[in-house]
């Protein structure tokens, strides 16, 4: 053909480039939900609300009390790649927060009405501003200029992203139901309830203008397995069993047969225990978790709550965190499931929730915003080490049921 008619290669307009990156980042509410949710813990928040209308196409607010945004870092603040989290490439390394790529906010802007009221400790009173693709929208009256304005409010964060995808209008389209949108967003606030139940942070998420949020789990007395019974109810809290695998099982065991009458740890090891237990929670790249045999071999702990064999499901629940990020792991997932097979009913599923901390080397958790399936290293050797202590758990459970219930 004629290359007279060939079209001509040209540069995207930042806006275009800026509205495809932030589609992909968001591709539906509950995106933009782990996201805020996930700033919001990175600053600390002991308390995240989460409100929403129309599954959260017409408004999403989270809600924090964390330790919330100076009034000079606004300006900067939703434009693409801008973030307090890291500096230097390297950094990446120990990275401990969620965030640091600084495109989540922004990408919000892009296709979303958003505003922000936030309130430092320090701050005599909150600022408030509106932001659009990337920038601090000019405010009404007194010479229209783009500051943010001062307001009475909370130590904390607000962000409220109103109308999504109102530019995107085939993306509108295709998000019609509000209902699965709204489940969606209940599953991941869900999910990180039950997850930082342990470090006591509250989580509540309501339709607006709901006098009775669908989940609210207190601060008071807040613990992984409190959340799951609050989300899930008291039913399935009965049928729970504690779940611990580690790959150094075999020698704690050990240790612990060998002394025969159980005996009440020394203050020495109390302590260890204790800064071991520190080790683990620095940040979340978890570099507390060492293998015995170098840092080649299988290291990990797990420790989760799983349904016995009297309890079970149409669909079930899977929920798993690998060092403190929501993941997905088909392969943990169908082992896991398959242990379960010989013992329920079929078609049934189980109650599943497991948190792994693997040495950071050791697993590629991708981090990009829209990625949420891992690999790691040993992979077959943890499956059958977890499949293993999972079986075991079941087994010694089964009291007053026959552990293979359908022969
Ligand atoms: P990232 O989390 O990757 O840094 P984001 O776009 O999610 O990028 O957020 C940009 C910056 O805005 C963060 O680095 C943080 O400084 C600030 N920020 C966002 N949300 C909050 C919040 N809820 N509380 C305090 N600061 C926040
Ligand atoms: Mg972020």
């Amino acid at each position: 053909t004629d290359s007279v008619n060939l079209p001509c290669i040209r540069r995207l307009d930042a806006d275009v480039v800026n509205r495809i990156a932030a589609g992909e980042v968001v591709a539906k509410p509950a995106n933009a939900v782990k996201e805020l949710v996930e700033n919001s813990l990175d600053a600390g928040a002991k308390s995240i609300v989460v409100t929403v209308k129309d599954g959260g196409m017409r408004l999403l607010q989270i809600q924090d009390d964390g330790h919330g945004i100076r009034v000079t870092d606004f300006p900067l603040l939703c434009e693409r790649f801008t973030t307090s989290k890291l500096r230097h490439f390297e950094d990446l390394r120990s990275i401990a927060s969620f965030g640091f790529r600084g495109e989540a906010l922004a990408s919000i802007t892009h296709v979303a009405r958003v505003s922000i009221t936030s309130k430092t400790c320090d701050s005599p009173c909150a600022y408030k501003a509106r932001f659009q693709d990337g920038k601090l929208v000019p405010g009404v009256g007194a010479g229209g200029n783009a500051k943010p304005q001062p307001c009475a409010g909370t130590n904390g964060t607000t962000i409220t992203a109103e109308d999504l995808f109102y530019n995107m209008q085939t993306r509108r389209q295709a998000l019609k139901n509000p209902n699965d949108l709204y489940r969606a967003v209940l599953d991941v606030v869900t999910r990180y309830a039950v997850h930082f139940g342990k470090d006591g942070i509250s989580f509540t998420c309501r339709k607006q203008g709901q006098a009775r949020p669908d989940l609210y789990t207190p601060q008071r007395g807040a613990s992984v397995l409190g959340a799951i019974k609050v989300a899930f109810g008291q039913v399935l809290g009965r049928e729970l069993l504690e779940l611990n695998v580690s790959s150094e099982e075999r020698r704690e065991g050990g240790r612990e047969g060998a002394s025969g009458a159980p005996t009440s740890p020394s203050k020495d090891e109390e302590r260890a225990v204790e800064s071991g237990r520190e080790r683990m929670e620095e940040g979340r790249g978890n570099a507390g978790v060492r293998s015995a045999q170098g840092e080649e071999g299988l290291s990990f702990k797990a420790h989760g709550y799983v349904s016995n064999a009297n309890f079970n499901m149409k669909k079930g629940v899977f929920m798993l965190f690998i060092n403190n990020r929501m993941v997905e792991s088909t392969a943990i997932k169908r082992i896991m499931e398959s242990v379960y097979a010989p013992i329920l009913p079929t078609h049934t599923h189980p109650f599943l929730y497991l948190a792994l901390d693997l040495p950071p080397a050791h697993v590629d958790v991708n981090v990009h915003p829209t990625k949420r399936e891992v690999h790691f290293l040993h992979e077959d050797e943890l499956l059958s080490k977890l499949a293993a202590g999972l079986e075991a758990l079941l087994r010694g459970a089964n009291t007053s049921r026959t552990f293979y219930g359908k022969s």
